[in-house]
């Protein structure tokens, strides 16, 4: 299919508004993702027609929506290269993913033994593998990053010693932008026998995903940072990994029989989905997949990467300007801050310009620490954002400095 963007546009009628009476720029996609008139309409059309508890029942209904659910579990499957749809667990999200994660290696975790993470972490892969550490008596090991905000990838194959049990990292940075050498990362870890997690939470929107050619253990992410709606989420596990791991939470559709003395647990994936699972939103992140897979992920990536050479070349022009985030390989994410002038004063000025940016330390606070500033102004950009809106947002950050200054 052809990248046209006035179409891509028309999917998306939340874009078409004022903000102040300017027309709505929305560059705060690395937080959240607008989403698509199919996905909207899936939802819809689940709550009109096909609503009901799945796994449980004999009639109509039941059965229509367990059919529809595991449907959108075998998509999800085939979207990532899973080997088999029983290695998708549908959560809430990437930080439920990992807590789950964390949760379920507590057993496998032991004094003195170390977790790999990198100074660029969200906290979502950094707080749980901290807690994890903290109960377990065992060591948080971070891997530092070059200058231009890539990894640096002598440290991390010096710091994979046989203590280490887990590397846990961020496909795509959400401040830097970055996009790690992740095949490499899986290829160097498991020549040392040391398992690999990837948080995709950006990953997921801007790259393509296979873990099978990866080879990577676990994968995570959220819907909603690619057209899908909150409060749906994946952990991909390798099923001899998941099948060996304990549960997370315990409850109803988890179990296989229970009395009042003990409890066997259902196979994969059900021993981590108890209670409830969240059935339209995985109708609508199979919906987003779909959607994003027919105008197809590598034109995305083409379009974003233009956008974001645009917008780079037009703030480096304004004075006291510093990007934040220098890699070569670098994702649709420009974080930056301007000398003299708090990110937060900038985002207000452009949000009174109806551009959405997003500012502070976008939870990645030891990563803005160690970069000795209070925080950045974030722009980043999504398959309906137009060269258009980056000019326009050029000017608004060349006004709002000037007025700042
Ligand atoms: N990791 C990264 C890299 C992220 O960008 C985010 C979201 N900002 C998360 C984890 C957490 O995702 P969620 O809040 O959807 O669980």
């Amino acid at each position: 299919m052809a990248f046209n963007i006035d179409q891509i546009r028309s999917d998306f009628p939340i874009l078409n508004q004022k903000v102040n009476g300017k027309p709505l720029i929305y560059f705060d996609n690395a937080a959240t993702t607008q989403k698509p008139l199919p996905v909207i309409q899936r939802l819809t059309d689940y709550y009109l027609k096909e609503n009901s508890n799945v796994h449980r029942g004999v009639h109509h209904l039941s059965q229509v929506a367990t059919e529809i659910y595991e449907n959108a579990r075998n998509y999800v499957a085939e979207y990532i290269h899973a080997e088999e749809s029983d290695e998708i667990v549908f959560t809430r999200g990437t930080t439920e993913s990992i807590n789950l994660l964390s949760r379920a290696l507590v057993p496998w975790i032991e004094a003195n033994d170390e977790i790999l993470i990198s100074a660029m972490e969200h906290h979502s892969n950094l707080v749980p593998w901290q807690q994890l550490c903290a109960e377990r008596k065992a060591k948080l090991k971070i891997i530092p990053l070059n200058e231009d905000g890539s990894l640096d990838m002598n440290f991390l194959e010096k710091m994979l010693n046989p203590q280490v049990k887990l590397l846990a990292i961020t496909h795509i940075s959400n401040v830097l932008g970055t996009i790690n050498p992740v095949e490499e990362i899986i290829r160097i870890a498991h020549e040392k026998g040391v398992p690999v997690l990837l948080d995709g939470a950006q990953g997921i929107a801007h790259s393509p995903v296979d873990v099978k050619a990866s080879g990577v253990d676990f994968y995570t992410f959220s819907g909603h940072k690619i057209y899908a709606p909150m409060g749906i989420g994946v952990l991909y596990g390798r099923k001899t990994w998941l099948r060996r791991l304990p549960p997370y939470q315990f409850g109803g559709e988890m179990i296989d029989q229970v009395s009042f003395d003990r409890t066997t647990f259902n196979q994969l994936p059900y021993k981590y989905e108890a209670g409830t699972p969240n059935v339209s939103g995985a109708l609508g992140l199979e919906a987003a997949l779909r959607y994003v897979s027919e105008i197809g992920i590598d034109k995305i990536i083409n379009y974003e990467e233009k956008l974001l050479t645009r917008a780079t070349e037009k703030l480096e022009e304004i004075e006291g300007m510093r990007i934040i985030g220098r890699a070569k390989n670098k994702a649709a994410v420009l974080s930056f801050v301007v000398n003299g002038i708090h990110p937060y004063d900038l985002g207000t000025l452009l949000d009174q310009m109806g551009v959405a940016v997003r500012t502070g330390h976008h939870c990645a606070q030891p990563l803005i620490d160690m970069l000795g500033i209070p925080g950045t102004v974030r722009a980043s950009f999504a398959l309906y954002n137009t060269p258009e809106e980056v000019d326009v947002f050029a000017e608004a950050v060349k006004k709002a400095v000037a007025m700042l200054m």
